[in-house]
């Protein structure tokens, strides 16, 4: 069983601030045993992360992942261990990603003001599973909306703190059932839980994040 925070950003981010080997620490700390490095339009965190666990036998499992910009919102894909072209469209990215071997997931949809997903009709149908818990500062009802619309289409539904930073790490987990994390994923074997980061915490980086 994998105890998961799906999305998490590095310094590689633009917008991130902490290190990679901080990030691990703070979640190996707060008792995760699975993490994603998921920044913007790069691969290069994780595979930091990657490297940095087999060399130093860090107890955590690092699932290769990547937030990529769309045009049609941003899109979390695990799985691959190289860059896609970001502000391609949903679909065409989706479609890059699983010909890499990889997964693709709905980055909080409904969060338009953070480059949410709008026309998620369009894409539906290439998209593996959908984040339905962002602990990230959020107007409304965007997480409870996200979770309606994995019910409607049958998708799993994943959590992620979208930290920014190594205090946010661990807001939102996702537990996934099974030896293989993505294919546990595919098929649903998740739950999620989570809370919202304070707001202390989102302060730290308020004014860098998109
Ligand atoms: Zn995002
Ligand atoms: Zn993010």
């Amino acid at each position: 069983m994998f105890i998961a925070d799906l999305h998490v950003h590095s310094n590689h981010s633009n917008d991130g601030v902490d290190c990679v080997k901080a990030l691990i620490a703070t979640a190996v700390e707060k008792g995760l045993n699975c993490i994603s490095i998921t920044d913007h339009n790069t691969v290069n965190g994780s595979l930091e992360a990657i490297e940095y666990v087999e060399e130093e036998h860090v107890p955590i499992a690092v699932i290769p992942g990547i937030e990529v910009s769309t045009s049609n919102g941003h899109m979390l894909a695990y799985g691959i261990k190289q860059d896609v072209d970001k502000e391609m469209s949903m679909r065409e990215t989706a479609m890059a990603v699983k010909k890499l071997g990889g997964i693709a997931v709905m980055a909080h949809p409904f969060q338009l003001h953070r480059h949410g997903v709008v026309a998620f009709w369009r894409v539906i149908d290439v998209i593996d599973a959908i984040e339905v818990f962002n602990a990230k500062f959020c107007i409304g009802l965007c997480n409870r909306l996200s979770e309606v619309l994995a019910k409607k289409y049958g998708k799993p539904g994943l959590a992620g703190s979208d930290a920014h930073c190594r205090q946010a790490v661990g807001y939102g987990v996702t537990i996934i059932e099974g030896a293989n994390p993505l294919e546990a994923i595919i098929s649903g074997r998740v739950r999620i839980k989570g809370k919202r980061i304070p707001l202390n915490i989102q302060l730290k980086n308020l004014l860098k994040t998109p």
